[in-house]
């Protein structure tokens, strides 16, 4: 996101609401840190009370200890505490590790903690829970055991049966009812006719789920985009409240769209796959 754009949509929602929260996430921001440092500088210059990062760590790997070549990580968490960011998740679970060495999350979170950044959380992806018996549980349980000694808790949270997780996890979700109307979006609890969040995306994209668009910021101000938002005014919103995703195969637009019923894991994984189809 062009920090332009992140500006300006924090100056509109501020006026258009009273924001308690404003959280940069990814992909990774610290990909771009000059641009999420600029924009949690302007949240904090707005007065926003909680300003939050989800990061995978990966920018832990620069630490250093040696006095004339202090590790980059610690100056980055520096200036991301000047910036006045004060909540971080760090993601560590089976799927991270992968990927990322776990010494590099643990480097990012002791960075942070010596900048005394203290509201500094493990972000811990489940299938079942983290006592369960599947390999990748069983392996994040062990990854979260290796970092006891860190002191740092763990938000931990079940992955939704979405995008990637359907294709690679399959196997391990247990398919529930697709009928009835949609129950708000299970992370954060944003519900469809009294959204407590949105999520903006890098093309202006409001989001008040996983992809379901409201408006696109760069074409309308954001404060009128919130102040007017009206759930029975968006036909697909309309039909999820009621009647949740099955209602929208009514839609004239979904007549070529063929439920099959067996191949959808829960409401949500119906929903997105109706709402794909629609846009193209
Ligand atoms: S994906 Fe659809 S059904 Fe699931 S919470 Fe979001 S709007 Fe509701």
């Amino acid at each position: 996101m062009e920090v332009n754009d992140a500006h300006n949509y924090l100056a509109e929602a501020t006026a258009a609401s009273n924001i308690e929260s404003f959280m940069v996430f990814g992909g990774e921001p610290m990909l771009y840190p000059k641009r999420a440092i600029a924009t949690f500088k302007e949240a904090h210059k707005l007065g926003i009370p909680k300003i939050e990062m989800i990061t995978n760590g990966v920018w832990g790997r620069n630490r250093g200890t040696a006095e004339k070549n202090r590790g980059t990580a610690e100056k980055l968490a520096a200036k991301l505490k000047m910036a006045g960011l004060n909540k971080v998740n760090i993601s560590v679970d089976a799927f991270h590790v992968r990927h990322i060495p776990l010494e590099y999350p643990q480097n990012a979170a002791l960075a942070l903690l010596k900048v005394c950044i203290e509201n500094v959380k493990w972000n811990v992806a489940v299938i079942e829970s983290i006592n369960a018996e599947n390999e990748y549980d069983k392996k994040t349980n062990r990854i979260l055991k290796k970092l006891e000694p860190l002191g740092i808790d763990a938000n931990i949270f079940k992955i939704e049966p979405v995008g990637r997780a359907v294709e690679n996890l399959r196997r391990y979700f247990q398919p529930t009812s697709l009928y009835g109307p949609c129950e708000g979006e299970p992370l954060t609890g944003t519900m469809l006719t009294n959204p407590e969040s949105i999520c903006i995306e890098p093309s202006g994209t409001v989001n008040v789920c996983w992809s379901l668009s409201i408006a696109n910021a760069r074409q309308k101000p954001l404060s009128q985009i919130i102040s007017k938002y009206d759930w029975r005014q968006n036909p697909i919103i309309k039909t999820l409240v009621e009647e949740g995703p099955t209602g929208l195969l009514k839609l004239p637009e979904a007549r070529n769209y063929k439920l099959q019923e067996n191949h959808y894991i829960n409401k949500c994984h119906l929903c997105i796959e109706i709402r794909n189809a629609l846009k193209h």
